[in-house]
C-alpha cells in the first residue's frame, strides 16, 4: 500500500487520527453539536502554527500566533462555534479578530458566509494564505477595526469576538439580525465568555465559563 503525505494529511501527531481524537476529547469535555465536531475533525489545525508547534496542534492548548496574540485552544473554538450555531445552520456569520484564521475555517464549515476583520496587517495576509492553501473560499477577510464591525455586509446571524472587551460596541450589537447572537470574551483581566441574543424586544445576556482571551484592541495596526 502506498501512503500518501502531505503537509494537510499530516504524519504523526499531525495526523487525522490525532485530529480524530481531539474531537473524542471535545465530545468529552461537552461539545455535542456534531455539525461543529465534523467541522473540527476536518481543518487541520497544525496549518495555522508554525512549524514548531505543529506536533502540539491538537492538544488543549492556546499557542501563540506572533505578534503578542494567541490561536485559541480547540475546545474555546468549538464551544464558540456550538454557541453561535444554537443548533442551526448559520447564514452570514462576522469573526472579529482573524489572527491566524483558524476559527475562520472552521466556521466557514458551518456558516454559508464569513466575514473576518482583524486589526494586524501581517497577520491578515497570514491567515489569507492559510485559507487559501484550505481552498476555503466563503470567507472574506479585512484589514479594519473590527469594532466597527461591517455595515455593508449587516446584519450577521452570528458575530463572534476573538478578543475580549469590557464595553460590548454599540455599532456590532447593531449589526446584530433579529432573532442573531453574538459569543464574546467580556471583562479585562477576568473574562467570562457570554452571549448576547439580539430578540424583537431588546438584548438578552447570558453568562456562560471563565476564559483568557488577548484584549479588544481600537484601531489598526
Ligand atoms: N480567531 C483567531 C484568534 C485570534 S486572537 C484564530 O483562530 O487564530 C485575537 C485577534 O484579535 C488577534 O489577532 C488581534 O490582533 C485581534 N484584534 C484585537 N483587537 C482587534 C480589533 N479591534 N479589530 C480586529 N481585530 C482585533
Amino acid at each position: 500500500m502506498v501512503t500518501v503525505n502531505n503537509r494537510f494529511n499530516g504524519i504523526g501527531m499531525t495526523s487525522q487520527r490525532t485530529r480524530g481524537r481531539m474531537v473524542a476529547r471535545l465530545r468529552r469535555q461537552g461539545i455535542l453539536d456534531e455539525t461543529v465536531l465534523a467541522a473540527m475533525g476536518e481543518v487541520p489545525r497544525h496549518i495555522f502554527v508554525d512549524e514548531a508547534l505543529a506536533s502540539r496542534a491538537y492538544e488543549d492548548l492556546s499557542l501563540p500566533l506572533g505578534f503578542g496574540q494567541t490561536i485559541s485552544s480547540p475546545y474555546v473554538v468549538a464551544r464558540m462555534a456550538e454557541l453561535a450555531r444554537a443548533g442551526s445552520r448559520l447564514g452570514r456569520v462576522l469573526e472579529i479578530g482573524t489572527g491566524c484564521g483558524y476559527q475562520a475555517a472552521v466556521l466557514s464549515r458551518i456558516a454559508r458566509e464569513v466575514y473576518t476583520l482583524e486589526r494586524i496587517a501581517s497577520l491578515v495576509a497570514k491567515a489569507r494564505r492559510n485559507l487559501r492553501e484550505l481552498r476555503v473560499g466563503n470567507v472574506k477577510l479585512k484589514h479594519a477595526d473590527g469594532r466597527n464591525g461591517l455595515l455593508e455586509v449587516a446584519p450577521f446571524d452570528a458575530i463572534i469576538l476573538a478578543a475580549a472587551t469590557l464595553q460590548v460596541p454599540e455599532t456590532l450589537l447593531s449589526q446584530l439580525a433579529v432573532g442573531g447572537r453574538m459569543v464574546l470574551p467580556r471583562g479585562a483581566e477576568e473574562q467570562v465568555l457570554c452571549v448576547i441574543d439580539r430578540t424583537p424586544q431588546g438584548y438578552s445576556e447570558m453568562v456562560l465559563d471563565e476564559v483568557k482571551f488577548v484584549p479588544l484592541i481600537p484601531g489598526v495596526g
